[in-house]
């Protein structure tokens, strides 16, 4: 399948201060110095965004969000919308990581509602799917991906970029990564999926991988058929790291 521009994007997670910005502003001069042959985003938590769009404004680093709620606005203390993040610079955003999956109670409609909001605030979902240790141990691994495919994924999405990112949940922040076989199986399953569930416009979505990438497996992952870029948490709160991962795209 022929791919577009690899997305290689970093998750920081509930990991950051006004003081970390000096990592952004880092990766922002060394993609000044010797530009990437991919996209590049930062997700860091919602309280630097704008801060962020500030110190990398005229660079080529895209921002996004980590999560946003379903509604545009409304009664939802402590809540973010897709607009709140895209007023504070963000064009991508993280939905349905198994973070959120676990520990919020997200289901795949919920998932789904927050894609939907995404899109009419203008925002790139990065949406995320992945098995437990559990489900692949029980070899269902490319069953509960395709499950996650199909529930996850508005019908709307169609005409709109957007990333799905193949996320083994038993990878994530353990140093475990699946083999370069196993990750061509669920990302051709994805891409079967994503067709089944779009039609043609199926066929062209980055697939990302994500779960314990880092600058000494990158090339390898990213040469994997159907990898169209990693998502990652650790390795890119640093961008010393982040940069070793970026040059392997
Ligand atoms: C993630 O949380 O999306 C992730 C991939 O984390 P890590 O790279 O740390 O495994």
């Amino acid at each position: 399948m022929k791919q577009s521009v690899k997305l290689i994007a970093g998750n920081w997670k509930m990991n950051g201060l006004a003081s970390s910005l000096v990592e952004a502003t880092a990766l922002k001069s060394a993609l000044e110095a010797d530009p990437a042959d991919c996209r590049v985003a930062l997700c860091p938590p919602a309280t630097l965004i704008a801060q962020m769009a500030w110190q990398l404004r005229g660079g080529s680093i895209e921002l996004g969000g980590q999560d946003c709620h379903a509604a545009a606005s409304g009664a939802f203390t402590g809540s973010i919308s897709a607009a709140m993040l895209a007023d504070a610079g963000a064009r991508l955003v993280i939905l349905g990581h198994s973070e959120r999956r676990a520990g919020f109670a997200e289901t795949d409609a919920v998932v789904a509602a927050k894609v939907e909001a995404a899109l009419q605030a203008g925002l790139e979902p990065i949406i995320c799917v992945g098995e437990t240790l559990e489900q692949r141990q029980a070899g269902q691994a490319v069953a509960v991906v395709a499950d996650q495919v199909a529930g996850s994924l508005p019908l709307s999405l169609a005409d709109q970029a957007f990333a799905v990112a193949y996320e083994p949940v038993w990878a994530i922040g353990t140093g475990l990564t699946p083999s370069l076989d196993q990750i061509e199986e669920v990302h051709a399953a994805i891409r079967a999926a994503l067709i089944a569930r779009l039609g043609p416009a199926g066929q062209t979505a980055p697939i990302l991988y994500g779960g314990s990438v880092k600058p000494s497996n990158a090339a390898e992952i990213l040469a994997v058929p159907e990898v169209g870029g990693a998502l990652v948490g650790g390795a890119s709160l640093k961008a010393e790291e982040f940069i070793g991962i970026i040059r392997g795209a």
